[in-house]
């Protein structure tokens, strides 16, 4: 019950988190490739609306919010997140925590029950330096609870759940719940992020494979022959000019050698990304991971 809790928690959180303005946005991988930008720059204001052109998003803060208290508050004290076979409203499993857990200007500490240093490196998967970073669990022994912000959140997000107004989510009332992934009954946030990115490349690299197919079909066998011919690579390897140049490769849609590689990703074989100057195919950096690593795995599978 509580990893289905967990589940749906991070499921929410990773939506709710990619509404966050650019600078806060929540990166899972320890070490991204582009730097990050300077989160106080400009200076991060909770009192910001959150997303106002996100539909439903109070909608997705309320079942986030309930599902995460009740994992947290099932972990630590198992049955009270419950009352008469009915699971706790999200203002009522914040008194729970409320009840257990000594407040201070409003803001309950759960302390951890196994250290950072007892957790696995996999599981250590927080950014860096935002304040809006969720999990923190390898620096901090405790889970932040922010009660009086994330029944502010509750209140915010009811006036529009319930058509009684405009729902007035701030920045704080997000940061406030993607705190609660730090707790040791959730901590999905990063798996549930990498699910969706994978996903959507996926879909995204079959959908230019489509339209590569459609297009390569009206231009004709005759004409994709003469482009062939005559394509030049963009990003041809020069040692002067161009050190980070690289060779055509062959596109996995009409087969030329016209695929102009913009870089490479190196899991097991590189597997370049780019477009194809025939056919339009296109390959995302993302896709490129996905089959670099789906590559990787066949092979070991075949040794
Ligand atoms: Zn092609």
């Amino acid at each position: 019950m509580n990893e289905q809790r967990a589940r749906e928690f991070a499921r929410c959180a990773v939506v709710l988190a990619a509404g966050l303005p650019k600078q806060f946005h929540y990166d899972p991988t320890p070490a991204a490739p582009e730097p990050r930008l300077n989160p106080f720059d400009p200076a991060p204001s909770g009192d910001d609306l959150f997303a106002p052109a996100m539909a439903g998003r109070e909608g997705i803060f309320d079942q986030g919010l309930s599902n995460g208290l009740a994992a947290i508050v099932a972990s630590e004290w198992p049955g009270e997140e419950a009352s008469k076979g009915r699971v706790l409203s999200a203002s009522a499993l914040l008194k729970v925590v409320q009840g257990h857990v000594t407040a201070a200007d409003g803001v309950c500490l759960i302390p951890d029950r196994h250290p950072a240093a007892e957790i696995s490196p996999q599981e250590t998967t927080s950014g860096t330096g935002s304040i809006f970073n969720a999990p923190s669990r390898p620096m901090s022994r405790h889970t932040r609870v922010d009660i009086s912000t994330l029944q502010e959140g509750i209140e915010a997000s009811q006036l529009a759940r319930h058509g009684r107004g405009e729902g007035g989510l701030r920045l704080r009332h997000i940061a406030a719940l993607l705190a609660l992934d730090g707790h040791e009954s959730l901590g999905m946030m990063g798996e549930e992020q990498q699910d969706r990115l994978w996903g959507a490349a996926v879909r995204e690299d079959a959908a230019s494979r489509a339209r590569a197919a459609e297009y390569l079909e009206r231009i004709g066998d005759d004409e994709a022959a003469r482009r062939a011919e005559h394509v030049e690579n963009p990003n041809a390897y020069h040692p002067k000019r161009n050190p980070d140049g690289h060779d055509l490769d062959s596109c996995p849609v009409c087969g030329f050698e016209a695929f102009v590689v913009e870089g490479l990703v190196v899991i097991g074989d590189p597997v370049g990304y780019g477009q194809c100057l025939v056919c339009t195919y296109t390959r995302t950096s993302d896709a490129a991971e996905n089959e670099a690593f789906a590559d990787h795995c066949a092979s070991i599978m075949s040794e």
